[in-house]
Order: structure tokens, then sequence, then C-alpha cells
């Protein structure tokens, strides 16, 4: 963010004033037009060329730009979650998951892979297989790709304090031919049609934005095909981790593995 920048910028410039170059400030208030002009044109030339984004620090402060808002929620100190940084171009395949979270509610973060970065929303009861059942889908901030094999309890007191679950994963892909084009359209539109290949959740599924003010409210809709099955309740039926087969409890208890490799 602007403010967290100008602060670093700040920072330096009083480390740098405090340090070697004490007669700076009597080179900078030389008036204009006096002998020490080029000298004084010469400093202020440096300034402008550390702005530019060419430096690795600016280039890492670009790469978590879109992940502000996740980072700016959560103190890494504190929670073994990752810290938010969008990673260079990756492979056409796109990767879905969903996280059993036991924070102050229960819910299911759905998390779609897009542009880099984790498109996220907290659906409350989950997902469902039934297509005539509309579930909410609460948008939430974007999530980094690398918490994509997060499972382990956050602290309580900090943002999202609880237990996480990877309750499913998988790939998805735009439904109906569509290519990254309809997935970016589509979640721009508020209707966006997907197949999830998962472990758990399979086949189309559809996320439609309501018309509500506030913070976006979404449905989390089974298309109907194959896959779909109004009889079972996927959510009760499977309990445990895909990654590590864990319950809930299994993990709250300990034990908090951080399972990058699965
Ligand atoms: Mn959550």
């Amino acid at each position: 963010m602007a403010t967290r920048k100008s602060a670093v910028r700040s920072g330096k410039k009083g480390g740098a004033s405090k340090g070697v170059n004490r007669p700076a400030p009597r080179t900078e208030k030389t008036p204009r037009g006096s002998g020490a002009k080029a000298t004084v044109s010469g400093r202020k030339a440096i300034p402008k060329a550390e702005a530019s984004p060419s430096s690795a620090k600016d280039v890492g402060a670009k790469r978590s730009a879109p992940l502000a808002a996740y980072n700016a929620k959560r103190d890494f100190a504190l929670t073994r979650e990752p810290a938010g940084t969008v990673p260079r171009a990756r492979g056409a395949t796109l990767h879905f998951v969903i996280q059993k979270h036991s924070a102050s509610h229960l819910h299911f973060d759905f998390r779609l892979e897009l542009d880099g970065v984790m498109k996220s929303w907290a659906v409350p009861k989950g997902p469902s297989l039934d297509p005539s059942v509309k579930r909410l889908a609460m948008e939430v901030e974007d999530h980094p790709i690398s918490y994509n094999t997060f499972e382990g309890t956050i602290p309580q007191g900090e943002y999202g304090g609880g237990t996480v679950l990877l309750w499913d994963r998988g790939t998805y892909e735009a439904d109906e031919d569509g290519d990254i084009a309809a997935l970016r359209s589509g979640l721009e539109r508020g209707d966006l049609k997907i197949v999830l290949n998962g472990k758990r959740l399979r086949g189309a599924f559809m996320l439609r934005r309501m018309n509500r003010p506030g913070r976006a409210q979404w449905l989390l809709i089974k298309r109907d095909d194959e896959f779909a099955d109004a009889s079972r309740d996927i959510v009760a039926e499977f309990t445990t981790s895909v990654a590590s087969r864990r319950t809930m409890e299994s993990i709250a208890k300990g034990n908090n593995v951080w399972s990058s490799k699965d």
C-alpha cells in the first residue's frame, strides 16, 4: 500500500541522513542558480532513479500488490499461513482448493486460481451436489497460491483463528469450452461457469453474484450433469483431509505439519 511504501522510503532516508552524509542538508539549502547548481541537480536525480521499478525490492512489492488485503490482515510472525506473493506465470493448468475452516463460524473456503492468485469465497454450508440447492458464498480477499497446501491451526486471536483442513483440491477450467478470458469475464460479470476435477467435487458448477449492497455475495450452485446427485450430502460424507486424512479434531490437537509436499 502507498502508506506502507512511503513509510519504508522515509525510513530509508532517515537512516541515510543519520549516517555518512552530514553536509547534505546544507547542500540542499543552497539556493538555485548558485555555484553548487550542478551538484544539487545531480543529487536530486538520484531519488528519481531509485523510484524506478528496477530494484528487487520494488519487484517484490509489485508481486505482493494483488495480495495487499491478504497480507494486511495477517501477522506472519504469529501465523503459519504463507505470506502473499504472486508467482511468475505458471502453466496453463488452473487449480482449485476447498479448505474447511472452523473459525468463529465454520465455513468452507472455496478458492479458484486465476491470474496468479486464488480467488476466494467463504461458503458457510459448503458445496452441494444438488442442482436445486444454492449455497451462499461470500467473496473474501484473494489468497496466495501457496495457501493451497495450508492445513493446520491459525492461532486464536489472529485473523481467521481456528483449524484449517484441506477438504478438496484439483484442477478446474471454464465450462462450455471457455478459455481464461471466459473465466475473467465471468468473474467480472458475476456469472462464472466452471468444471471442477477434484477428488470429491467433479463436474459443472456455477458461481452467481447476487445484486446486493455491501460485501459481494455469490451463490455456489451445482449444474446438472452426471456428477449431480441430490441424494448425497457430500459435506457430511467427507470429514477428513484429502491431504493428510486427518479430521478437524486431530489437526486441532497438534502435529500441525506444514505439508507443502502433499
Ligand atoms: Mn476461512
